[in-house]
């Protein structure tokens, strides 16, 4: 994933897209950024004279290199795809310890310290995909991949070459066009060839994670900020 800084408007689209598609409850009341469950947040990023500022999608980074969220679960919840380098995550066998969530330099992930509950009425809209998850449990954003497991299904019925071709729903829904979305190691894709010629960085590259999500921008002083390193960006203004 490719996430093109000077396009995004920190609408929220994204947000709210990923919300309905990964069926996340409304917040319960009192619930701060740290105890609510979002899968996808926008921060607001400032340049250090005040007088610029820039919005970043953040979500989870599904590191490829020593994925510190597999590393530390004790319940094998967590495991990386071999073919699409998805990080998984099974709420089935999470015990709740949120290991995880520490060891993610991301805060990408979060924990329910309550069942979903939504107004009367919209359960029935609810994404028949996606299995709600249940108090106890950490979650993060998986690339939508029950559209992955789609559309390999509807591949597989079609006797097609391109089992892993989808679309996430914050890339479909932001109306910039902000997101992009691809096969990294197809050196002729749109993604591999466009990051490649932009130049792309990831958040805290220094780290080591090796991150499937990039950022692309042409302002020096975001790639400063990102170079410097520290936590992610603390202030948040968007969330689901
Ligand atoms: Fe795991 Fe966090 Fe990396 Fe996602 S960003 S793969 S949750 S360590």
């Amino acid at each position: 994933m490719v996430v093109d800084i000077d396009r995004c408007t920190g609408c929220g689209a994204c947000v709210i897209a990923c919300a309905a598609e990964n069926n996340v409850a409304p917040a319960v009341q009192r619930a701060t950024y740290r105890t609510g469950v979002t899968l996808l947040r926008i921060v607001s990023i400032g340049a250090p004279d005040a007088a610029r500022a820039a919005y970043m999608p953040m979500m989870c980074m599904q590191c490829e290199n020593e994925t510190p969220c597999v590393s530390v679960c004790p319940q094998q919840a967590v495991e990386v795809d071999k073919l699409s380098g998805i990080v998984e995550q099974m709420p089935q066998r999470c015990l709740g310890c949120r290991y995880c969530m520490t060891a993610c330099p991301y805060h990408a992930r979060v924990f329910n310290w309550a069942d979903p509950a939504w107004p009367k009425g919209m359960e029935v809209a609810l994404n028949p995909d996606v299995a709600p998850r249940m108090r106890g449990v950490v979650e993060k954003c998986d690339f939508c991949q029950s559209r992955m497991n789609a559309a390999q299904d509807k591949a597989a019925m079609q006797g097609t070459s391109d089992p892993g071709s989808y679309t996430p729903a914050c890339v479909e829904a932001c109306p910039t066009h902000a997101i992009s979305f691809g096969d990294w190691n197809d050196p002729q894709g749109t993604l591999a060839s466009g990051a490649a010629a932009h130049g792309t960085f990831a958040w805290l590259e220094q780290l080591g994670t090796q991150p499937k999500v990039r950022y692309r921008t042409g302002q020096p002083w975001i790639h400063a900020l990102a170079k410097r390193g520290g936590a992610a960006p603390p202030e948040e203004v968007q969330r689901g």
